[in-house]
């Protein structure tokens, strides 16, 4: 028989002006695909905690949350087992902290150009996320 689980994860679009005054994004790569870090929350952990503490585990930076951008929903499978899953993102700013990617789970962690990073970006719920984000950024001036 089909049975559907729930997750829930947190995240965050972490960006930063590089030595040249350009604005970076924190983006995170799982195989070939490029998506913003995120992780599970635990078990009655803030959501806002929980996005800052898998962006430090995942990449190894610390970052601070400026706004929430707000959640989005997929479905995938896991054996027999249909998985929904919703995921809550921040807009952080980076404090710093050297790029350590979390070796189990991911492949890659870089500071890409803000200008590159719709073209890498391939889920479609990523997208959605990104434009919030570029939005505020704009409102804040720092684009
Ligand atoms: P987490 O990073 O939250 O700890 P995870 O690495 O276990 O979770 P996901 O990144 O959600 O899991 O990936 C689970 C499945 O969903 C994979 O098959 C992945 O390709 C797919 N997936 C990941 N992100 C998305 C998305 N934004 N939209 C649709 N499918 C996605």
């Amino acid at each position: 028989m089909d049975r559907t689980e729930w997750e829930f994860s947190a995240g965050g679009v972490v960006y930063r002006k590089n030595d040249e005054g350009k604005l970076e994004i924190l983006l995170i790569r799982v195989k070939t695909r490029w998506s913003f870090p995120k992780g599970n929350i635990e078990k009655g952990e803030p959501k806002d905690k929980a996005a800052l503490r898998e962006v430090k585990e995942e990449t190894g930076v610390d970052a601070e949350i400026i706004s929430y951008l707000g959640e989005v929903d997929y479905w995938y499978n896991s054996g027999l087992i249909r998985i929904h899953k919703f995921v809550y993102y921040y807009l952080m700013k980076y404090l710093g902290g050297d790029i350590v990617p979390q070796k189990e789970e991911i492949d890659e962690a870089k500071f890409h150009l803000i200008e590159e990073v719709d073209n890498l970006l391939s889920y479609p719920t990523d997208k959605k996320i990104f434009d919030r984000a570029k939005k505020e950024l704009e409102k804040l001036g720092e684009i």
